[in-house]
């Protein structure tokens, strides 16, 4: 059928074979025309930006994909990877008192994260829950990711009322960002602060089919009133909690990736082995203490989880 001229667009949502996309310039800037594929390209994600030609009826056709600055990816059931999403600006990891952060875990995000060139900012929600008891603590755990040089923002989702908080304003305004963190941390609670209107709530985030309304797993891009762009799923959210291997751990803690082939044996397990360069460093207080613990034991769970064939997700 006839085409028209080709076009810029964005991504903004994917379903099997479709996907909207938003157009970027043109007569039809603004509106979100559901696109086809065309059989030469490979795989789209939300976030890409796209060339597309506007088809009949409010329909188009995707002719090409722009260079993409990162992509999130994450595997499949097979652990092949699988992306997700693409075009990140940095990648917010939300934490908070209650729950307890454990070490390990905030760890592990970092490390999925350092693989994917993506930055990442920690953001301590729930400050309003700080008590003379664990503010301590929190300042401790903050201050050793300061010094390894990732950034911290404190916020309270809930003490800024249905607006967003100055903290988080000032974090995603004019970035493309994605949520990730444990449950119960109060991310659904911030993207309601950022995406006031009901229709584009997280809440919202299912898919309308003839078989009825389910949880979707795809990822969506929301634009923010106040600028910049969201992009959240259930799968993203998720982000991290899955196997990996000893070299994307080792890569993941950056004080110990140029450890890497200095231990006296090459094929030192760095749990503890003699001469293992990294215990050295430890020693030298080059690493901490609770850094070093979390990178044993997150190698030792991987193994463990390797020997069983499991998967945490
Ligand atoms: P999610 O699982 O990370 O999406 O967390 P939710 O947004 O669902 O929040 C979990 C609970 O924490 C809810 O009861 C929220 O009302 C509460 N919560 C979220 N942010 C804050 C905050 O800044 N302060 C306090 N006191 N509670 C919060
Ligand atoms: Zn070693």
């Amino acid at each position: 059928g006839e085409l028209g001229p080709e076009q810029q667009g964005l991504i903004i949502a994917h379903y099997g074979q479709q996907l909207d996309v938003e157009a970027l310039e043109g007569e039809h800037q603004g509106q979100v025309v559901r696109c086809f594929v065309r059989a030469n390209i490979d795989s789209l994600v939300t976030g890409d930006k796209v060339i597309w030609r506007p088809g009949k009826s409010e329909t188009g056709v995707i002719v090409a994909r722009c260079d993409r600055t990162n992509l999130l990816q994450r595997p499949d059931n097979f652990g092949a990877l699988k992306p997700v999403a693409a075009n990140i600006d940095h990648i917010i990891l939300v934490i908070a008192s209650e729950p307890e952060p454990h070490d390990n875990l905030i760890d592990r995000y970092l490390v999925a994260a350092e693989s994917t060139d993506i930055p990442v900012v920690i953001l301590l929600n729930k400050t309003d829950l700080l008590t003379d008891q664990n503010r301590q603590d929190i300042d401790e755990l903050l201050a050793r990711y300061e010094a390894l040089g990732y950034q911290v923002v404190r916020t309270s989702a809930t003490a800024s009322g249905s607006t967003p908080s100055p903290q988080v304003e000032a974090l995603v305004r004019d970035q493309t960002s994605v949520f990730v963190g444990q449950s119960g941390v109060g991310k659904s609670s911030i993207i309601q602060t950022l995406l006031p209107d009901e229709s584009l709530r997280v809440g919202a985030l299912s898919e309308s089919t003839g078989k009825g309304t389910h949880t979707t797993t795809t990822a969506k891009l929301f634009h923010l009133a106040i600028g910049g762009d969201l992009i959240d799923s259930p799968g993203i959210r998720e982000f991290g909690l899955w196997h990996m291997t000893p070299q994307e751990i080792e890569y993941g803690f950056r004080e110990i990736r140029d450890l890497i082939g200095h231990c006296r044996f090459r094929n030192c397990r760095h749990l503890g082995d003699p001469g293992c360069a990294i215990d050295v460093a430890a020693e030298d207080g080059r690493i901490s203490y609770p850094r070093l613990k979390s990178f044993h034991r997150i190698l030792k769970d991987m193994a463990e989880q390797q020997s069983r064939g499991l998967k945490l997700d």
